[in-house]
C-alpha cells in the first residue's frame, strides 16, 4: 500500500458577539416577524443540549434559529425560546488519498465556507456559492443549486437528539436526502444540527457541471469540469441578477430565496402541462417541473405587487417585503400565487419556506 502523507487543518473558534435582541424581524432576511419571549446563542454543542434539553424539561417550546434565510415568521412572534446556533470552528485532515475531511460548526456562514473551500482547492461546493445561511441548516432541506446539493459532499451531520436526550451523528447515507428534504425536515425540531463534516476531492477543478446555463457560462458542456474559482464567480454572478445573493441595499433580497419548491408530479399530470413547460426526469414515473414556471404561466409578471409584499424584479419565486411588510401581507401575496397556479394548472405549489407560526 502506498504511503499517504496526511495533513492536519483547523481553524480556531471565532467567539460571537451575543446579538441579543427579541424582535425575529432583525433576525430574517425576509424582514418578518413578531417578538420572541426569550432569545438565547448557544456557542458550543453542550450549550444547545443545556439550553434546548432545560426548555424541553419545562415544556417550553423551541425555535432553533439559523441565519433566518428560510423562515417566515408570523407578525405574533414565537411564544418560547429561540436559540441562535453559532458554534463556529472548523478542523479535519487533508489527504492525497482521503481528499479534505472536515467538521465545520453549525453556526459557521455557509457561503464563507464554500469561499474557504475553493480557496483550499477542496472541489464540489463551488456551484452552491452564495446561498445564504448557516452550514448547520444545510442538511436540514439539502440545499442545492445549480445542479449541485449539499449532500453531494456531506459525510455526516452530528445532531443533538432532543428526543432521544443525547447527541447522534448520521452517516450521510442514514439522512435520506432527497430533493429539498432530508430525516431532519420530514421529523421537524427533533434534532438540533451542531456539525457537519463534509468530505470533498482534492483539485482546482470543480464538480462536474449539470446545469446547462452554468457550463454555458464557464464555457465547458454539460457534464464537464472548469475552474472551480470562476465556477464560484460566475455563479455568484448568475445569483446577483436574480437577487439571489443577500444585499442590505436591494429589496429583491429581502426574501427567504425561492418561497416554492419545484413541483414534483406523476408523468399523467405532467402530460396535461403545455407543451413549454420545464420537466426534468425525478424518478420512476415522476417528473419534475418549475414553479417559476408555472407562476409566470399564471400571469404573474416579475415585480408584481401587493400591498408591501411583492415578488422579486427579478425573479418570480422569491416573495419579498417592498419595505415594511407584515408577515400577513407576505402570507396573502403567497396564497394569492399558490391558489391561482392551482387554479390555472391544477398544480398545489408547496413551501420551500419554514412557516412560524402562520399558515398558508
Ligand atoms: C436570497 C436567498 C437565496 C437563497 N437561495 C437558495 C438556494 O439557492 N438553494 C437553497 O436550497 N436555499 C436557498 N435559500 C434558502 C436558505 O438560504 C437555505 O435554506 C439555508 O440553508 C437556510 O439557512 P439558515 O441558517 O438561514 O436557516 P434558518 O432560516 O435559520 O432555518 C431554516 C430551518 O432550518 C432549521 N434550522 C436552522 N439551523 C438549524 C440547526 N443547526 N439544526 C436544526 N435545525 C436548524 C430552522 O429551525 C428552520 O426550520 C435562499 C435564501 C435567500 C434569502
Amino acid at each position: 500500500m502506498s504511503e499517504c502523507a496526511v495533513q492536519r487543518v483547523s481553524k480556531a473558534p471565532v467567539p460571537v458577539p451575543s446579538p441579543y435582541s427579541v424582535l425575529l424581524a432583525d433576525h430574517t432576511t425576509l424582514r418578518v416577524g413578531g417578538p420572541a419571549s426569550r432569545f438565547v446563542v448557544a456557542r458550543t454543542p453542550d450549550e444547545v443540549a443545556r439550553l434546548v434539553g432545560e426548555a424541553d424539561d419545562a415544556g417550553i417550546p423551541v425555535l432553533i434559529l439559523g441565519g433566518g434565510s428560510n423562515m417566515l415568521v408570523c407578525d405574533d412572534g414565537f411564544d418560547g425560546l429561540v436559540v441562535r446556533v453559532a458554534i463556529t470552528g472548523l478542523d479535519g485532515n487533508v489527504s492525497d488519498c482521503g481528499g479534505a475531511v472536515v467538521n465545520v460548526g453549525a453556526g459557521e456562514v455557509w457561503d464563507d465556507f464554500v469561499a474557504h473551500a475553493v480557496e483550499q482547492g477542496w472541489s464540489g461546493a463551488e456551484a452552491l456559492s452564495g446561498i445564504p445561511g448557516s452550514v448547520g441548516a444545510t442538511p436540514i432541506q439539502n440545499v442545492g443549486a445549480y445542479g449541485a446539493e449539499v449532500a453531494d459532499h456531506i459525510y455526516s451531520v452530528r445532531t443533538w437528539d432532543r428526543q432521544a436526550r443525547a447527541f447522534r451523528t448520521f452517516a450521510a447515507a442514514d439522512c435520506e436526502f432527497s430533493y429539498r428534504n432530508s430525516i431532519f425536515k420530514r421529523t421537524p425540531g427533533r434534532y438540533v444540527v451542531v456539525e457537519v463534516s463534509f468530505q470533498f476531492p482534492l483539485g482546482s477543478l470543480s464538480a462536474p457541471i449539470r446545469y446547462a446555463e452554468l457550463a454555458g457560462r464557464v464555457g465547458v458542456a454539460v457534464g464537464g469540469r472548469a475552474d472551480a474559482a470562476l465556477v464560484r464567480s460566475t455563479v455568484l454572478t448568475i445569483r446577483a441578477g436574480k437577487g439571489m445573493v443577500l444585499d442590505a441595499a436591494d429589496p429583491d433580497t429581502w426574501s427567504a430565496g425561492s418561497f416554492f419548491t419545484n413541483p414534483i408530479v406523476t408523468e399523467e399530470v405532467a402530460a396535461t402541462l403545455p407543451d413549454d413547460a420545464p420537466r426534468f426526469p425525478a424518478g420512476e414515473g415522476m417528473v419534475k417541473t418549475s414553479a417559476a414556471w408555472l407562476i409566470q404561466h399564471s400571469g404573474f409578471e416579475k415585480g408584481y405587487a401587493r400591498e408591501r409584499a411583492g415578488l422579486s424584479t427579478k425573479h418570480v419565486l422569491a416573495l419579498t417585503n417592498r419595505g415594511g411588510a407584515s408577515a400577513e401581507e407576505i402570507v396573502a401575496l403567497a396564497r394569492e400565487v399558490r391558489d391561482r397556479v392551482a387554479e390555472r394548472t391544477g398544480i398545489e405549489l408547496v413551501p420551500e419556506v419554514n412557516l412560524i407560526g402562520c399558515q398558508l
